[in-house]
């Protein structure tokens, strides 16, 4: 897989960020400004190698930019990881020239959002599996499609979209298109309105009669599972697992300022004195410490192309997601009533932090694929 090529300094603008973060969950709004910070950070670009115009940067530094931003705002992190996904993806789909290098190189240059149009109303979670169909047209395809989920789908430029390949009834043959998210035939549904990460914006979006010249397929025809596999997953799971951790790792740095900071005035002591509230607090850290460390290697494994990120990539984000929800849900507990009512800006990491777990891949999803792995089944 391409990884980009070098390791720029990387500085992600965590206070525009989180300045930002309470009202995007309150209004369920698109955090645009956040956006905006990364795109005049150079940050929209990250993982696109110089050839393109881009920064580079390899798994490590884009999951270390991605959970700084998540620790900041869930939703922007959201946002970020499927933009950044699509650009690899986008990547790994093209030959250099025409239009998908162009919208690379405008990614590279921090003008244009991208995102992830997996999911289909008809397969749900099974993201690999699409029951929509391509049909010829004028030397390209039509898509017609009922997408369920799509982050930032209003404010995208454009979307990597999945569906059947035409002329097959294999829903895993599949192919990926780069579509303008302006296109006609495009219309987003509804707004979200989530549990958490309540600005991603992850809409359901209608295709009807949306043409697709030839040149915007990636990769080769009906290579959309391949691609899939080898070019999204790998970097939805360290984006996801980053989000996760970002947000776990913010949710123990509040608990532990709040613990330590509060005091029964009649004993003269504060909540941290307390040695449940202690325990509880350790083994939320033990939880970050081992998901975090498994985040750095699975990177390092797929940066290297290592035969265990194989294992890496089916286990990585379920490791992470069940960690996040752990730990902020530790954090809940040993702050009180101040974490259960808005007091604390904690309840919005607990419910941010419970997305990841139904997102596809979900964690049964990958339990199922990693046990069938381990004792030599066939995955799909
Ligand atoms: C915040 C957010 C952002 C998203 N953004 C995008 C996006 O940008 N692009 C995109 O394409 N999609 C996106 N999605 C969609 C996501 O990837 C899933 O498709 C969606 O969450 C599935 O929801 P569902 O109700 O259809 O799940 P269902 O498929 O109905 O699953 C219900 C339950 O069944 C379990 N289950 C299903 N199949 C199996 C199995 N084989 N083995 C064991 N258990 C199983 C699941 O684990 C789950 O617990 C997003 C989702 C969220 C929450």
């Amino acid at each position: 897989m391409a990884t980009g090529t070098a390791s720029p300094p990387v500085r992600v603008p965590v206070e525009e960020i989180a300045a930002y973060a309470v009202e995007v969950d309150r209004a369920a709004r698109f955090p645009r400004e956040s956006i905006d910070a990364l795109r005049f950070a150079g940050l929209l670009g990250l993982g696109v190698p110089e050839s393109y115009g881009g920064p580079g940067g390899g798994p490590a530094e884009v999951a270390r930019a991605i959970e700084e931003v998540a620790a900041a705002c869930a939703s922007t992190g959201m946002v970020y990881t499927m933009h950044l996904v699509a650009a690899q993806t986008l990547l790994a789909g093209t030959n250099g020239d025409g239009v998908k290098a162009e919208t690379l190189r405008a990614i590279a240059a921090g003008e244009h959002l991208s995102t992830l149009a997996y999911s289909e109303s008809g397969s749900r979670s099974h993201f690999w599996a699409q029951v929509s169909r391509a049909a010829p047209a004028n030397g390209g395809v039509r898509i017609d499609a009922d997408k369920s989920w799509i982050t930032s789908a209003s404010a995208a430029d454009s979307y990597i979209a999945a569906t059947g390949a035409a002329g097959s009834d294999d829903p895993i043959e599949t192919e990926l298109y780069l579509i303008d998210a302006g296109a006609d035939g495009i219309e987003v549904v509804e707004p979200f309105d989530g549990l958490g990460m309540r600005g991603n914006d992850s809409s359901p979006v209608r295709f009807r009669g949306v043409l697709a010249p030839e040149e915007r397929r990636l990769g080769e025809p009906r290579s959309g599972f391949a691609l899939m596999m080898s070019a999204t997953l790998p970097w939805f799971v360290l984006g996801s697992a980053a989000c996760c951790l970002g947000v776990a790792g913010a949710a123990l740095v509040l608990a532990t300022d709040h613990v330590s900071g509060v005091r029964f005035a009649h004993l003269g002591t504060t909540l941290a004195e307390l040695p449940t509230v202690r325990a509880r607090l350790a083994e939320a850290e033990l939880r970050y410490l081992q998901a975090r460390a498994y985040l750095y290697t699975v990177a390092e494994q797929i940066a290297a192309g290592a035969p265990e990120a194989k294992v890496g990539v089916l286990a990585l984000k379920a490791v992470a997601a069940e960690a996040a929800i752990d730990v902020t849900d530790a954090a809940m507990r040993v702050c009180g009533g101040a974490a259960y009512s808005r007091h604390l800006p904690l309840e919005r990491l607990f419910r941010d932090a419970r997305a990841a777990t139904v997102m596809a891949p979900t964690t049964d999803v990958l339990l199922d694929l990693l046990g069938k792995s381990m004792t030599g089944q066939e995955l799909f």
